[in-house]
């Protein structure tokens, strides 16, 4: 185990994670604002903003000498675990927003299809649909689909999917692979509430209202228990930084905070590391 990281079989998981993800896929957005109060919405928020807080030029600019910025290579993000689009939206808006740019690609890339498939429905209401802005792929973080090529992308995103992989160092160093040398890797997940009343708050909250809540707007409490357990098996912020490191990544020291590795959101609930490849 990785720091008291359960390990289940590979294949016992993965159909257990496709199932959870399945039957919940239609009502995950709802869900998301029920059960955090619509708190995730300022979480994500903010991890895309830190993550993007000007907007870079792509690392390998494909540019002639003398040209005009059209030949430049698009800014490639990667958003794995992507689900119904809520990272990736975010990403492309805030380049369209605040920076005016459209130069920019998402590839979502999950493991359920009934979550891409109500993340196409979203996108179609977007301004982005049929554009090479945002693509939909299937696939797995723990080995990424072959046409992602080794050192082709600039921004590799993560949130609340990593805790559902079965090992944490090979999405890490499937991360790692993909990014281009000083591209950057977010993840945004559960960390650990560090405030030791308001974990104990948290926890009566996770473990009571969380699956009653899932079971009323789902009708399935038994997927939501396993979230609720899944985060508690997560290493925590020094932990999971750590592993970063091991797995090639530069981090902030480990700690919270500026210049630290990690920052967290409503004391610990929600954590966002970073990290760059050297
Ligand atoms: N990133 C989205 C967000 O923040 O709203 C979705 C998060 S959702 C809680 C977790 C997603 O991870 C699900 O869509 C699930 O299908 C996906 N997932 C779980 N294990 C995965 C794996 N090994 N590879 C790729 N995606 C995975």
């Amino acid at each position: 185990t990785h720091f008291g990281f359960k390990e289940v079989p590979e294949e016992q998981k993965e159909g257990l994670v496709g199932s959870v993800f399945s039957s919940v896929a239609s009502s995950y957005d709802v869900m998301n604002d029920a059960m955090s109060l619509g708190i995730h919405r300022i979480w994500k928020d903010s991890f895309v903003s830190s993550l993007l807080p000007r907007l870079p030029p792509s690392l390998h600019q494909n540019q002639i000498p003398g040209s005009s910025t059209e030949a430049r290579e698009p800014f490639r993000c990667l958003d794995v675990a992507g689900g119904t689009g809520d990272i990736a939206l975010r990403i492309l808006d805030r380049a369209r927003e605040k920076f005016n740019s459209r130069d920019i690609q998402v590839e979502i890339v999950d493991l359920n299809q009934g979550m891409l498939d109500e993340g196409r429905k979203r996108v179609a209401k977007t301004l982005y649909y049929n554009t090479p802005q945002i693509t939909f792929t299937h696939g797995n973080a723990q080995s990424l689909p072959t046409h992602i090529a080794d050192n082709s992308i600039d921004l590799y995103t993560i949130a609340f999917g990593i805790r559902n992989c079965t090992s944490l160092p090979a999405v890490l160093s499937e991360a790692h692979r993909v990014l281009k040398p000083g591209g950057k890797i977010g993840v945004l997940e559960f960390g650990k509430v560090s405030n030791p009343l308001f974990k104990e708050i948290y926890r009566q909250y996770s473990f009571q209202f969380i699956p009653i809540m899932g079971k009323i707007l789902a009708g399935d409490s038994e997927s939501y228990q396993y979230l609720v357990e899944s985060i508690e098996r997560f290493p925590s912020q020094p932990e999971f930084a750590q592993l970063m490191r091991n797995a090639g990544f530069q981090t902030g020291q480990l700690r919270e905070g500026k210049g630290g590795a990690w920052t967290d959101y409503t004391n610990g609930i929600a954590t966002a590391w970073t990290g760059v490849k050297a």
